[in-house]
This record gives structure tokens, C-alpha cells and sequence, in this order.
């Protein structure tokens, strides 16, 4: 597997660091707005609830290590959405796959945090986004731990990024390629061979 890599983009430590950082960020303003929304102070730390709403498979390694940095009380409901299916490397449209979903019908009063492995087209962000908004949540961030330098990824609204990466199609730390190297600890190209 490691005689695939052609480059080490982010290396396991420095993704440690930032999703450390990123996570104290995210708890701070989730407990700053739910506390001003409650006015009277009520809402205290462990009043703050909310929802999170990983898209699989591409964040599963993300997002296990975010939530061990989110001191709040959470509910984790999968979405299982598909963009690359196989072998591709560039997106051929996303679709979700309903039967993966334990999305309750109705998000009334949650607040949910979206998180996504990698924000290319920004298609994805935007179906499970959107599939979120019509179940009414009282608030809805977004978060991911990619995001690609290009100018459709540059232009979708997201409230967290842990990193922006060059154009490039990456792997490890949950991303796949015809689903291996997911477990790859690093963020990794792969050399041009692997694709042949
Ligand atoms: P978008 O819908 O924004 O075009 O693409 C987002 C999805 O495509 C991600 O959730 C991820 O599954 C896949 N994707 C986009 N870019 C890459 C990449 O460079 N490497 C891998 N492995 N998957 C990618
Ligand atoms: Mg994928």
C-alpha cells in the first residue's frame, strides 16, 4: 500500500493539530449562539445538544476524531451519499442512498452540524444540505475537513474547513480509492501507476 504513495500532502500530525483547534472553535460558537438564542442564560454547557450528521463513508476517520474533542452532548445520525463511485476520480453527480440514512423524519428544534470528508463540486454538500434543510432543523452548520482550490469548490457556502488543498485527487484518512486506502494515516496522492 505505501509503495502507492506518491506524496504525503497532510501528515497524520499536523491533521491531529488542526482538528483539535477546529473542534475548540466549533464548540465555542455552538455554545455561544445556543446560549445568546436562549437569552436568559439558561441554556448552560450541558443544556447544549446537537446533532451531527456525518456523510459517509469518506468522513467516518474525520469525524471520530473531531467528536473525541466535542465536549457536547450529541446525537450522530449517518447519511450515506455517493459521488465517485469505483474508479472514478472526478464526481459523476452525488446520489444519496436512502437505505443508509437513520435521519428521523423530522429535525424540528435540532441543531445539526454536516460534516464531509471533501468539498470538490460542492454537489454533495449541497443534496445532503438540502435533504437536512427539508426536515426543518433549527439551525444548520456545515464543516469539512477538506476543501479543494478550485473555484466551484471556493464558492459553496461552509461554515468550518480544517484545510484547503490543491486540485488534486487525494486519498487516506478516510478517502478512498475504489474504497482502499481509507486507512492510510496520512493524506496522500497516489502515484499515476495505481490509476492505470
Ligand atoms: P463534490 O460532491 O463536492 O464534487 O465531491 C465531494 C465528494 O466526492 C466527497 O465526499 C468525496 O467522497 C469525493 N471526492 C471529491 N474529491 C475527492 C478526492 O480528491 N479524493 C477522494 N478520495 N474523494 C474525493
Ligand atoms: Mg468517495
Amino acid at each position: 500500500m505505501d509503495q502507492d504513495i506518491a506524496t504525503v500532502l497532510i501528515d497524520r500530525h499536523a491533521i491531529a493539530t488542526r482538528v483539535a483547534e477546529l473542534a475548540g472553535r466549533i464548540t465555542a460558537d455552538i455554545r455561544a449562539d445556543l446560549a445568546k438564542e436562549d437569552g436568559d442564560g439558561r441554556n448552560s454547557e450541558k443544556d447544549v445538544e446537537i446533532t451531527l450528521v456525518p456523510i459517509l463513508s469518506g468522513s467516518f476517520m474525520f469525524v471520530a476524531d473531531l467528536i473525541r474533542h466535542l465536549p457536547l452532548r450529541m446525537q450522530i445520525r449517518m447519511l450515506a451519499v455517493s459521488s465517485y463511485p469505483g474508479k472514478a476520480t472526478e464526481t459523476e453527480g452525488s446520489t444519496v442512498k436512502r437505505e443508509l440514512t437513520n435521519l428521523p423524519e423530522t429535525l424540528a428544534g435540532c441543531h445539526v452540524l454536516l460534516i464531509d470528508d471533501i468539498l470538490d463540486s460542492g454537489g454533495t454538500l449541497k443534496l445532503a444540505a438540502d435533504l437536512l434543510r427539508e426536515r426543518e432543523p433549527a439551525s444548520l452548520r456545515t464543516c469539512v475537513l477538506l476543501r479543494k482550490k478550485r473555484d466551484t469548490a471556493m464558492h459553496v457556502p461552509v461554515d468550518y474547513v480544517a484545510f484547503d488543498i490543491p486540485d488534486e485527487f487525494i486519498v487516506g484518512y478516510g478517502l478512498d480509492y475504489n474504497d482502499f486506502y481509507r486507512n492510510l494515516p496520512d493524506i496522500v496522492t497516489l502515484r499515476p501507476e495505481v490509476f492505470q
